[in-house]
């Protein structure tokens, strides 16, 4: 199976290759801070859990969806996955939860940024301090519970929140509103296979000199 980062090489020259790169980058600055925090503050999520999954169905940028409709498209192929986007009633658990997944997101490398981030980042109190509070349904005994804006004053490092994270995202996306995520990853499908279809076609010889990239092509869900 292809690394997420390879998606970024299927469609080379594409607002979306250029899209997917931006937003992976923004995920790995992500990871790195929510690693760095975690680390110096003892948060952890206990292992196994994935509770809040079956209690959320996150929103989507067409950004994020783009890059899970990627995913599901060009890297997993698996059809089970659109037929639960279709099915999807509004209601948690989120669709792509799988209880029996090692991760239980069975989107897991290509998720969206509050999927990544909740219950392992600090969030802004109404001074646009940081300040942390456990997950309710965190049974890990060592997290603590609070940590509070004086307890991040007093760190040797500041601290990324998730706000901050938020703003560049939404930096990085079109016009929209964010969608929930079954509409907004079955309209970013709808794009891809319009983009995959348009370049397969060679309608668009005239505008690169013939010269254009070779993509697989999405069989599992092609129209
Ligand atoms: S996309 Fe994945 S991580 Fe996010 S809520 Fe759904 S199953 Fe959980
Ligand atoms: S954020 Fe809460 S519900 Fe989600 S995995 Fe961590 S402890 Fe479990």
């Amino acid at each position: 199976m292809k690394e997420i980062h390879e998606l970024c090489d299927l469609l080379p020259g594409t607002f979306m290759a250029d899209s997917w790169r931006s937003i992976l980058e923004l995920y790995d600055e992500a990871r790195l801070a929510s690693d760095r925090f975690q680390e110096s503050f003892n948060v952890h999520c206990p292992e196994g859990c994935g509770t809040c999954c079956e209690h959320f169905v996150p929103e989507l940028t067409e950004a994020e969806a783009s890059l899970i409709a990627a995913y599901i498209l060009l890297i997993k192929e698996d059809e089970r996955l659109l037929e639960r986007l279709l099915k999807h009633d509004g209601e948690a658990p989120c669709p792509l939860y799988d209880a029996n997944s090692p991760y239980h997101c069975t989107v897991y490398p290509a998720r969206g940024l509050i999927c990544r981030l909740f219950g392992a980042c600090p969030s802004e109190d109404k001074n646009g301090l940081a300040v942390f509070r456990k997950c309710k349904y965190n049974e890990a005994q060592d997290t603590p519970n609070l940590i509070s804006a004086q307890d991040f004053a007093h760190a040797a490092a500041p601290v990324s929140t998730m706000r901050e994270f938020g703003v560049r995202l939404s930096s990085m996306t079109g016009p929209h509103d964010p969608q929930p995520l079954a509409a907004a990853v079955l309209a970013a499908i709808s794009q891809l296979r319009f983009i995959a279809n348009y370049l397969a076609s060679g309608s668009h010889d005239d505008d690169n000199g013939g010269a254009g990239p070779e993509i697989p092509t999405p069989t599992p869900i092609a129209s």
